[in-house]
C-alpha cells in the first residue's frame, strides 16, 4: 500500500515512502488482526494519521476513531478520510458524530419560549443569522454556522443538554439532527469522534438515547496523551452553578409560556436565584481550585447551603403540582429533583477513592468528585470491549519509557512502539538555553524572561510563539511587549482562537502570545513560525487539588510523587510546547527554553533527552548565526 507505485502514491500528489509511516502501520495492522492493544509513539512528520488509516479500513471491521479536538476531527473526517478511502477504492460507510452541544436542537428553535430568554442585541442578532441558516446546513452541525464565533452565546440557546432534551417525546424527533447523526454512526463502518464524546459514552452520562457509540472492533485513539486528563474529569461527577442556572432560566421560560406566568413559580425562581448567589458568596474569592475540607466546616457557607435546600425543595414543590400541565413543565420538575440529588451527593461525605474539590469563577462555581485514579475504570471498560485498541500520539513516551502513560490508564497488555520523526532536526532547529537568568521563584525572573527574549524576536521579525505556563506571565510580556515596533502583537484572549491563528499566519511578522491552549493542537507550517520561545518548564501548580491528593496517594504507595508525577507529565507538557515549531521537513527555526533549571537541576537532563535532537548552544552569538545562514538558504 505504502510503495513507491502502490494505491497512495498513485492517488495523493506528492506522497512519499517513509520508512516509520510503515513500521508503525505494519504494527497497527498486526495489532488489529489479533485483537490486541499497542502504544505507538510517532514523531512528528511520520504520518500517523494514513499509517492507522490503511490497515483500519482495509480490517473490514466496524472501527471508531476518537481524536483529541474537534477541529482535529473535522480534519481527520473531511481531509484524511476520504483521501485513503478513495486511494484504496473501498466502499466504505463513514460518519462523524459529536457531542449534543454541536448539534442545532430542532425542538428548542421553534420553541416561542426562546423569546423570553433575556439576550442582549449581539445574540438576539446571532438567533435570527442561525433561524436564517439552520435549514442550509448539512448536518445540523454549529461548526456548519461559521460567520457565529464558537463561544457566541447563542450557542447553549439553540443546542441542547442532556437534561433538557425532550428526547422520544420531542415533537421533532423524526428529524433531530443529534438522532440522525448518532444513527448514522450506528450504521457506519469508520465513526469518527473525539474523546470527551468517547468517554462520557464510557461514564454513560449522557444516556438519554441509550448508548452514545456503536460497539466497535477497532478502537484506535488519537492523541492519546491527553485520555487521562479526560477520563479524570468523565468518570468523576460535577455539578455547575450554571446548570442550575439554565434550570431556573428554562423554568421562567416555561412558567411564561405554559403556566400562564404563574407568580408562584416566578418567586421561586426569584428565590432560587437569591440562594445561589449568596452559596457562591459563602465560597470566598474566585479563581480558587480548593479541597472540599476547606469549605465543609465553614459556618456561614453551612447555613447559605440549608437555606438553598430548602429554597430548591421550594421550587420542586410548585413544578411537581404544575407539571401536568406541558411537557416542558414536567421536563423542569424531573431535572430539579435530579440536580437537587446531586447536589446532595456533592456536598455530602467524600466517596472511597475520589478526590472531592472545588472551584469559583466570578459569578458560579462548580462542585466536582475525581477519581483518585483512572485505571481501574478504564481497564474495566476495555475488558468488555472484545476490540484491538491503539492509542497513538507524538508525545506518550518519556525518553523511551511508556509506564507513565500506560500505569496512567491501568493498559498493562499493550505492545509499545516508538517512531522517531524523519526530520533532520539537527540541521533544522537550534536549541538555545540562554545564560544567567535568575531562579523562576526570582521575582525578577519574567523580566529577565523578556529581556532574552527581545534580540531573538528582533532577529526573527516576529513569527514566534511565546508560550507562557501563567496568564500573569502572559500579560506582564504582553504590557511589556506592547510598545515594539519590529513585530506584530497576537495575545491570547483577543480574538477566539481560530482567529487568532489566522490573523498570525497572515501577518508574517506577528509574536503570539499564549497559554496552555497554544502548546498543542496548533500546527502552523513554514516561514510564519521560526521561533518558539518558552517562559519556564511547565510543572502544574503543586497546590492543585487533585495533583495534591494523587501525590499524597502515590506517597502511600512508597513512590515519589515528583518522578512519579509531577516529572512525566511536565515533560509530556513541554514536548507538546517544544513540537510546535518543525512541523515539516522545509521548516527551520529556533527552539529557546528560558527555564534556567534545564541544564542546572539534574532532572533537566530527562527534558533535554525527551525534546527533538536540535543543535543545542547556549550563545546567543550561534543563535544569531543559524538564523542568519537559513536565511541566505531560503533566499537563494
Ligand atoms: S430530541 Fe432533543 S435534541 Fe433532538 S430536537 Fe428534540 S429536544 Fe432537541
Amino acid at each position: 500500500m505504502f510503495a513507491d507505485d502502490g494505491p497512495l502514491a498513485k492517488h495523493i500528489e506528492g506522497f512519499k515512502v517513509r520508512a516509520p509511516q510503515l513500521t508503525l502501520s505494519e504494527s497497527i495492522e498486526t495489532a488489529i488482526k489479533e485483537q490486541q492493544a499497542l502504544i505507538a509513539e510517532a514523531g512528528t512528520g511520520t504520518g500517523k494519521t494514513f499509517a492507522y488509516l490503511v490497515p483500519a479500513l482495509l480490517s473490514g471491521k466496524k472501527v471508531i476513531i476518537s481524536t483529541g479536538t474537534k477541529t482535529l476531527q473535522d480534519q481527520l473526517f473531511k481531509r484524511d478520510l476520504p483521501i485513503i478511502r478513495d486511494a484504496l477504492g473501498l466502499p466504505i460507510k463513514v460518519s462523524l458524530l459529536k457531542g449534543r452541544s454541536n448539534y442545532l436542537c430542532l425542538h428548542r428553535l421553534s420553541g416561542e419560549g426562546i423569546e423570553h430568554y433575556q439576550l442582549d442585541k449581539a445574540t438576539l442578532n446571532d438567533l435570527q443569522e442561525v433561524r436564517r441558516k439552520a435549514g442550509r446546513t448539512q448536518h445540523g452541525d454549529i461548526a456548519e454556522l461559521t460567520s457565529i464565533p464558537e463561544d457566541a452565546k447563542v450557542w447553549p440557546i439553540v443546542t441542547s443538554t442532556n437534561d433538557n432534551c425532550l428526547g422520544a417525546d420531542c415533537p421533532a424527533y423524526n428529524d433531530c439532527y443529534l438522532v440522525k447523526a448518532r444513527r448514522q454512526a450506528m450504521d457506519a463502518d469508520v465513526v469518527v469522534v473525539n474523546h470527551h464524546l468517547f468517554f462520557a459514552d464510557m461514564s454513560l452520562k449522557e444516556d438519554k438515547f441509550g448508548e452514545l457509540l456503536p460497539k466497535a472492533e477497532v478502537i484506535i485513539l488519537d492523541e492519546a496523551h491527553q485520555l487521562g486528563d479526560v477520563a479524570s474529569k468523565f468518570l468523576g461527577q460535577t455539578l455547575t452553578s450554571r446548570r442550575i442556572t439554565e434550570l431556573l432560566n428554562d423554568t421562567e421560560v416555561e412558567a411564561i409560556t405554559s403556566a400562564d406566568g404563574d407568580k408562584q413559580l416566578l418567586q421561586a425562581i426569584d428565590r432560587l436565584r437569591t440562594a445561589l448567589a449568596e452559596l457562591r458568596l459563602q465560597m470566598g474569592e474566585m479563581s480558587q481550585r480548593a479541597p472540599w475540607d476547606r469549605l465543609k466546616g465553614k459556618s456561614a457557607w453551612l447555613e447559605a447551603k440549608e437555606h438553598f435546600e430548602s429554597e430548591w425543595l421550594f421550587l420542586v414543590g410548585i413544578l411537581e403540582k404544575l407539571a401536568s400541565r406541558a411537557k416542558g413543565l414536567e421536563n423542569c420538575w424531573e431535572r430539579a429533583t435530579e440536580l437537587l440529588q446531586t447536589f446532595k451527593q456533592l456536598t455530602a461525605n467524600t466517596p472511597e477513592q475520589q478526590i472531592h474539590w472545588y472551584e469559583t469563577f466570578s459569578k458560579s462555581f462548580s462542585l466536582n468528585f475525581t477519581p483518585l485514579s483512572v485505571a481501574e475504570p478504564f481497564n474495566d471498560y476495555r475488558a468488555e470491549q472484545e476490540a484491538a485498541w491503539i492509542f497513538t500520539s507524538a508525545t506518550l513516551a518519556v525518553g523511551d519509557d511508556f509506564s507513565h502513560f500506560s500505569d496512567n490508564l491501568g493498559i498493562d497488555d499493550a505492545k509499545t512502539v516508538k517512531l522517531d520523526s524523519p526530520f533532520d532536526f539537527a540541521r533544522q532547529g537550534i536549541f538555545y538555553v540562554p545564560r544567567d537568568l535568575p531562579d523562576p521563584n526570582n521575582p525578577a525572573y519574567n523580566d529577565a524572561v523578556l529581556a532574552a527574549a527581545l534580540p531573538v524576536l528582533r532577529l526573527t521579525g516576529g513569527r514566534a510563539f511565546f508560550l507562557f505556563t501563567s496568564f500573569k506571565a502572559l500579560h506582564h510580556a504582553a504590557e511589556v511587549l506592547a510598545s515594539e515596533r519590529s513585530f506584530e502583537l497576537f495575545i491570547q484572549g483577543d480574538q477566539p482562537k481560530s482567529q487568532l491563528l489566522a490573523a498570525f499566519r497572515q501577518s508574517k511578522r506577528g509574536v503570539l502570545l499564549g497559554t496552555s491552549s497554544f502548546w498543542e493542537g496548533v500546527d502552523v507550517r513554514g516561514e510564519a513560525l521560526s521561533c518558539v520561545i518558552i517562559d519556564k518548564l511547565p510543572f502544574a501548580t503543586p497546590d492543585d487539588p487533585i495533583l495534591k491528593a494523587r501525590a499524597s496517594a502515590l506517597r502511600q504507595q512508597g513512590k515519589i510523587p515528583f518522578l512519579h508525577y509531577h516529572l512525566p507529565n511536565s515533560i509530556i507538557a513541554l514536548k507538546q510546547g517544544a513540537g510546535r515549531l518543525i512541523r515539516d521537513v522545509e521548516d527551520r527555526g529556533i527552539l529557546m527554553i528560558c527555564d534556567p533549571r534545564l541544564v542546572a537541576k539534574d532532572y533537566g537532563r530527562s527534558f533535554i533527552q525527551s525534546l527533538p535532537p536540535m543543535t543545542r548552544t547556549r550563545d546567543f552569538a550561534k543563535v544569531r548565526q543559524f538564523f542568519e545562514r537559513q536565511h541566505e538558504i531560503i533566499s537563494d
